[in-house]
């Protein structure tokens, strides 16, 4: 079964993706976590994104053709996997279109997740990662600000630098812009569905679901 999560930052693509994967028995592929990934070892595509990734803009198309690619070509791949993340321009969509045709891949599920912008806003400059664990979380929603609810460190949140709010207006831009259009370019190509993501995380998930099986 192949998937791809479509919307703007911090809609909760990789929040689902998480959730999808474990219980799809998929692989999540986040070309943003590839990324990150790189640029704490700091590799050469670590080094070349960085600066892009801070300022809240894309990196260049070719670059992630390559890692797309790759992650696909990948046999954990093979069984199917969720995209969080890709494509987020044509040129991407291309890329993917030919990717798919390699791999024999007919027709992936497009799954759009939407919110306000003022929503995200509010919620990419409450997100924090907790460093000991990973653990993503909401300062708005946490009982105790300091403590990691997953496994227990304090005071270990770390905020992602383009969770600043200049930063996260950019990439809503660069969204509006540049993603957006990509959904006209499946629109005669593949089946869309809409899901609200103001609704609470496990009713989503459970919408999701309910569209992919229908679907099988
Ligand atoms: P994300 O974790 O998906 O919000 O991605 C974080 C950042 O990684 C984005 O703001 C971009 O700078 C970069 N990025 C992730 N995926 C892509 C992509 N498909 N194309 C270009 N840049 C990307």
């Amino acid at each position: 079964m192949e998937i791809i999560l479509f919307g703007a930052p911090g809609v909760g693509k990789g929040t689902q993706a998480k959730i999808l994967s474990s219980k799809l028995h998929i692989p999540h592929i986040s070309t943003g976590d590839i990324l990150r990934t790189a640029i704490s070892k700091k590799t050469e595509l670590g080094l070349k994104a960085k600066a892009i990734m801070d300022l809240g803009n894309l990196v260049p198309d070719d670059i992630m053709g390559g890692i797309i690619k790759d992650a696909l070509n990948d046999p954990k791949s093979k069984n199917g996997f969720i995209l969080d993340g890709f494509p987020r321009t044509i040129e991407q969509a291309d890329i993917l279109d030919k990717i798919f045709k390699e791999l024999g891949i007919t027709k992936a599920q497009l799954i759009l997740i939407t919110a306000e912008d003022e929503l995200i806003i509010k919620r990419l400059s409450a997100r924090r990662a907790c460093n000991a664990c990973g653990n993503i979380v909401n300062l708005n929603y946490l009982k105790d600000s300091k403590k990691c609810p997953a496994c227990g460190s304090v005071d270990s949140f770390i905020k992602r630098k383009d969770d600043e709010v200049d930063i996260i207006k950019n990439r809503l831009k660069v969204f509006h812009q540049t993603t957006e259009p990509v959904l006209k370019y499946y629109e005669n190509k593949s089946d869309l569905f809409v899901v609200d993501g103001t609704l609470p995380v496990d009713e989503v998930t459970r919408r999701i679901i309910n569209s992919i099986e229908a679907k099988k």
